[in-house]
């Protein structure tokens, strides 16, 4: 068996990750179900940055294979923010719901069709050897004007992605349906193909 740890206390990263990445012969585990403390500071200025750093701290506090995902929103009518500063937009320790009440006032007057933007997955994958495998995803999609559904978490309940035409935000939708289209369900079919062709 081979022992994975992902560098995440987020269960729903964690579940998503566990699902796609269905190696027969893997076993993961979060830093918490090996007792490991790994909190380092997420200080680069790119989403691949900071998954790195993650990863490689979480290598070496394990001492075994690691996975961290860095993720977060782009809006193009804010240049890219929230963008790397996703998880802490409104402050260090704001909700999701702050989160969320922060990006609407910032779009308070952008008509419909300049609320375009995009949710970012970068993984890196840190082998037993120290090895590397990077993947992205992306999915594209506009910003709604008040929160809409209860699933998914972030900036789901705004977030409305094209290939629903609008009707559903990511939040309204369940989980299978989110990994089918999402950032991270893209970075994680990119990571899953890239780690079949090396093993
Ligand atoms: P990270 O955990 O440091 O990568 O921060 C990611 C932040 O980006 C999260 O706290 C969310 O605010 C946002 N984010 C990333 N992925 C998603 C998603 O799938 N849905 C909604 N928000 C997301």
């Amino acid at each position: 068996m081979k022992k994975v740890v992902i560098a995440s206390n987020n269960a729903h990263k964690v579940e998503e990750i566990k699902t796609a990445l269905d190696f027969g012969g893997w076993e993961f585990y979060t830093l918490s179900d090996l007792g490991v403390v790994s909190d380092p500071d997420e200080d680069a200025d790119t989403f691949e940055g900071n998954a790195r750093i993650k990863a490689r701290a979480a290598y070496e506090a394990a001492g075994c294979a690691a996975l961290a995902d860095d993720s977060g929103i782009e809006v193009d009518a804010l240049d890219g923010a929230p963008g790397v500063h996703s998880a802490r937009y409104a402050g260090a320790h704001a909700s999701d719901d702050e989160n969320n009440e922060k990006l609407l006032a910032a779009l308070e007057g952008v008509p419909d069709e300049k609320r375009t933007g995009r949710f970012v997955s970068t993984l890196v994958f840190v082998d037993d050897d120290g090895t590397e495998t990077v993947a992205y995803g992306t999915i594209e999609g506009k910003i709604g004007y008040a929160p809409q559904g209860s699933e998914g978490f972030g900036y789901d309940p705004l977030f409305y992605p094209d290939q629903f035409d609008g009707a559903r935000t990511l939040a309204q939708v369940s989980q299978a349906e989110k990994n089918a289209i999402s950032h991270r369900g893209n970075a994680l079919r990119e990571l899953k193909a890239k780690l079949t062709d090396k093993l």
